[in-house]
């Protein structure tokens, strides 16, 4: 089969297209027609080897396709969280259209992915838009109904508002009653957040966001900084938040958020920080299931629109991430496979 394989870790010029046997399934995984693969920034981490994984690996974490095998081995009801079950591979056949996250090897024609990753993609729905909303669906779902359980009248900082994981939480932060003041690098972008529901945008290329942040809630703050950009917002995105608030770090698209004394946290108003990620907000079966099933669920009504402009064939797989890490993407991007 065709692969992104990653030999040694680089910039995009290291992700070529390889042939590589196609994986077997053991006990308690099932082997997937990869149908597309999403691509998220956490896969330039892994390939700048900034994210540690033995080489040489397949790049990507998320996908949707068709069971092809199951592996042989009986129902094993495995699951990494002691004492709670997962699913077991009893629960998908070969024919079953599935979708998952958070498992290396999906940039390629075929991936295994454990039985306890694995959804259900639902009625007829475009396995591409299964792939598209995942990881940055459920993200957007954890960080706006846990993380911060936003309510009617609450004011959010959503940083790169035009993004993948950007665009799925303008639309959930503004539909649950908040009002989410966006940030982003271009008209057109800007655009585009406001179409998700962002009450205000701010050019934070242009216009110093901590100030516009002040002047748009009259002096007060957010009580909710949502912010994947990290080094070059981190700082200036604290000083936007009211006493008490709350600051969800969630990426570093900028950069790592450099060393930071707490006692900073005190003086700036009694500040929560928190640096979540989706692997702990999917933890059980349970949680997987039902946050992936009300991402689908509005995705499949209408409810969250998705937008999917940028689709490459696997061999391009270097050029999404060339433009990705250009800021030059809006939404989601996924590779397609053939056939
Ligand atoms: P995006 O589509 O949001 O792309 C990144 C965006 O960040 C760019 O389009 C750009 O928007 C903005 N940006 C600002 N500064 C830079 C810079 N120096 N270089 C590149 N981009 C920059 O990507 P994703 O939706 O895939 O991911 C967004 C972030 O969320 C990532 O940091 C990712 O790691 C994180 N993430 C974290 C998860 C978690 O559970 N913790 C899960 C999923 C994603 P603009 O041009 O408008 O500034």
């Amino acid at each position: 089969m065709k692969a992104i394989l990653i030999r040694q870790t680089g910039g995009p010029e290291v992700m070529t297209v390889s042939d590589v046997p196609i994986p077997e399934p053991k006990a308690g995984e099932a082997l997937v027609k990869v149908r597309a693969s999403g691509v998220n920034f956490i896969d330039v981490y892994y390939r700048e080897g900034r994210y540690k994984a033995a080489l040489p690996f397949i790049d990507g974490q998320e996908g949707a396709g068709v069971v092809e095998q199951v592996g042989d081995h009986p129902d094993t009801r495995t699951s990494h969280v002691p004492g709670i079950p997962g699913a077991g591979v009893t629960d998908f056949k070969p024919g079953d259209r599935v979708a998952w996250c958070n498992v290396l090897g999906s940039y390629a024609e075929y991936a295994v992915v454990p039985a306890e990753k694995l959804v259900r993609v639902p009625g007829r729905m475009d396995l591409r838009l299964a792939a598209a909303v995942m990881l940055q669906g459920m993200t957007a779902h954890y960080l706006v109904y846990s993380t911060y359980a936003l309510k009617v009248g609450d004011t959010a900082l959503v940083h790169a508002a035009a993004g993948g994981v950007g665009l799925l939480l303008t639309q959930m932060a503004s539909q649950m009653g908040a009002r989410v003041i966006a940030t982003v690098s271009t008209e057109e972008k800007e655009k585009l957040a406001r179409e998700a529901g962002a009450a205000a945008v701010i050019r934070y290329t242009e216009a110093d966001f901590e100030a516009e942040t002040k002047r748009l809630t009259g002096g007060r703050g957010v009580d909710v900084v949502y912010d994947s950009v990290g080094k070059t917002t981190f700082e200036k995105s604290l000083r936007c938040l009211r006493p008490r608030g709350m600051m969800a770090l969630f990426g570093g698209s900028s950069g790592a958020v450099p060393p930071f004394d707490l006692i900073e946290l005190s003086k700036m108003g009694s500040l929560y920080v928190t640096r979540p990620t989706l692997k702990d907000y999917t933890a059980t079966r349970a949680e997987l299931e039902w946050r992936a099933g009300k991402i689908l669920d509005a995705v499949k009504t209408g409810r969250l629109k998705v937008r999917m402009e940028y689709s490459y064939p696997l061999a391009e797989a270097a050029q999404a991430h060339r433009e990705l890490e250009a800021r030059k993407t809006t939404g989601k991007l996924l590779l397609e496979m053939e056939g």
